[in-house]
């Protein structure tokens, strides 16, 4: 079983790559019956953006994605958030100095300007150069104990540890670039020497992490491509304290069309942005774990137990071009799996059709109908609640559905009554295969009428079965009038399937058109037994004048 974690710094709101950090981290430790955890890293605290960290917790629960220790809920390895474990931190350089590993560095900021200045004046890479690492133990304990102010510094190895990574494979990079260009012996000589603790006594990212991870049991750490840098360093500490490092997975950086990293700019990286639009967690999730992954599935539609069930970490080396239009698709099929499935128990109760398409469409509604005549949601044709009404259109036209907005658009024709001139608007010509030209093909009008005719039949019931049975009534009297008024004069029963088909394209097609004006919606017969009889004939007649 996985330990795995999610580290947010509260420095900014999830994103789209956090998402799927947190994600993929997440499905990792499901997939493998372990925990995942969720830990916060404000250890730099000037950056911390005051309502992160709720949001962070909001976001993150809206997802699905559920820690198993973490802050609100706890866990034995708590507290799990790293300003509330400042003490850790240093006892542990306390032990890095007390070995050797690290020392203590009593530079101004301003000599520390200074060398950087002329250093890059020769050329060389803006390091440190080491210079407190040869005061000596006793002198430097008793500068600190005198109060003098100083930061602890990692004494990095000539050569950082090779690790392989889960998705690189072997990494060797950063000391050897350094090692190189530093100039040999000298005091000029360049050392990658991270701080671990600052003057003020707060830990850096590098020692909290390393610290943490450890403690809290890691056993693998999945992280943005951007830390692979610090990957190396994270080693040595490891080495230096002499635990057992972590498994580690780095995955690239998400890119918009262009190629360039997906930003604040874009808009469309902030969580709020498509959650604030009606986009599913499950869809959500279902497009960010498919950013760099790759599965052996057929399709790429799963459900979160699916991104479970598939969890791997073949994660594709490099970044990945995020395209929307895959989210959209992903949404479409999200929406119609939701209708499709006997009502089943979300993982997350918050994850309810209702609670993510019917409700807001509602509130939708019934803001625009306080400025705009919605009569036939106000009153729903049926006297049904609004909420169930909307709720039947939906299940109708799922596969359709995008956002609130969008979807009421194409079916708007539920929630105002089309205009008599949009129906009487000259029905299209339909398209028909095949016609053997010697066969007469009713017009509209008479289509129409027919039905119309059958469906006002007394206490004829209203139903999907039902209505079906009326417009195969009204197909098979059709075929059976054109076979029999032929040109030929005589009943041609070859004919008869091609006579079929071109009826049935018919009726539909008039059907649909004459009740929803030619707009965008569920299939004809469903659309009548949502409008109901009443609404359905008054469409009808409407047309045919
Ligand atoms: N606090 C770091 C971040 O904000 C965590 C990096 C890591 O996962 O080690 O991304």
């Amino acid at each position: 079983p996985a330990r795995t974690r999610f580290a947010p710094s509260p420095t900014g709101y999830l994103h789209l790559g956090s998402l799927r950090t947190a994600l993929f981290n997440y499905l990792v430790a499901k997939a493998t019956g372990g925990q995942f955890l969720l830990r916060i890293e404000d250890t730099d605290q000037k950056r911390t953006v005051p309502d992160a960290e709720t949001r962070l917790f909001e976001d993150l629960e809206w997802a699905g994605i559920e820690w198993d220790e973490g802050p609100k809920i706890g866990g034995p390895h708590g507290p799990y958030k790293q300003s509330a474990r400042t003490a850790l931190y240093r006892e542990h350089a306390e032990l890095l100095l007390q070995n050797g590993s690290a020392y203590r560095c009593f530079c101004t900021p301003e000599r520390l300007h200074e060398l950087g200045n002329y250093r890059s004046k020769l050329g060389l890479p803006v390091d440190y150069d080491r210079a407190c690492a040869h005061i000596h133990k006793a002198e430097s304990d008793d500068r600190a104990a005198k109060g003098e102010a100083h930061v602890v510094r990692l004494k990095v190895p000539e050569l950082y540890p090779v690790f392989n990574d889960l998705v690189y494979g072997l990494v060797r990079q950063a000391s050897f670039l350094t090692t190189k260009r530093r100039v040999q012996g000298s005091a000029l000589g360049s050392f990658d020497d991270p701080i671990l603790l600052k003057s003020d006594g707060f830990p850096t990212y590098h020692l909290a992490n390393v610290v943490d991870d450890h403690h809290m049991k890691i056993t693998h750490v999945i992280r943005g491509s951007e830390w692979m840098s610090s990957t190396p360093k994270h080693l040595a500490m490891y080495q230096a304290f002499g635990w057992e490092p972590p498994a580690f997975a780095h995955v690239g950086l998400l890119l918009d069309k262009d190629r360039n990293k997906l930003s604040k700019r874009h808009g469309a990286i902030d969580i709020s942005t498509w959650r604030d639009k009606g986009v599913f967690p499950e869809a959500l999730n279902n497009f960010v774990a498919l950013l760099g992954w790759s599965h052996n599935e057929k399709q790429d539609v799963m459900t979160m137990e699916q991104l479970i069930e598939n969890a791997s970490m073949k994660y594709t080396r490099g970044d990945s071009v995020v395209s929307f239009e895959k989210l959209w698709f992903l949404q479409r099929k999200h929406a119609a799996l939701y209708a499709s499935m006997p009502p089943r128990l979300p993982m997350n109760p918050r994850h309810s059709l209702t609670e993510l398409a019917v409700q807001p469409m509602v509130k939708l509604l019934d803001h625009r109908s306080s400025f705009e005549d919605l009569s036939l949601y106000t009153t729903t044709p049926q006297g049904e609640a609004r909420e169930n009404y909307v709720r039947s259109i939906l299940l109708a036209d799922a596969p359709n559905y995008t956002t609130p907005t969008e979807f009421i658009a194409r079916n708007i024709y539920f929630f105002v009554r089309p205009s008599a001139k949009k129906l009487r608007e000259k029905i299209p010509s339909l398209k028909l295969h095949k016609v053997p030209p010697s066969i007469n093909y009713p017009v509209s009008t008479e289509t129409l009428a027919l039905f119309k005719n059958v469906s006002l039949i007394p206490d004829a019931d209203w139903n999907g079965q039902s209505i079906k049975n009326m417009s195969t009534f009204v197909v098979d009297r059709g075929v059976t009038m054109s076979l029999a008024s032929s040109k030929t004069g005589k009943l041609d029963e070859r004919m008869r399937p091609l006579v079929q088909k071109a009826w049935s394209t018919l009726v539909h097609g008039y059907l649909r058109w004459a009740i929803f004006g030619g707009n965008q919606g569920p299939d004809g017969g469903e659309t009548m037994r949502i409008l109901g009889k009443v609404e359905t004939v008054r469409r009808l007649e409407k047309a045919e004048k």
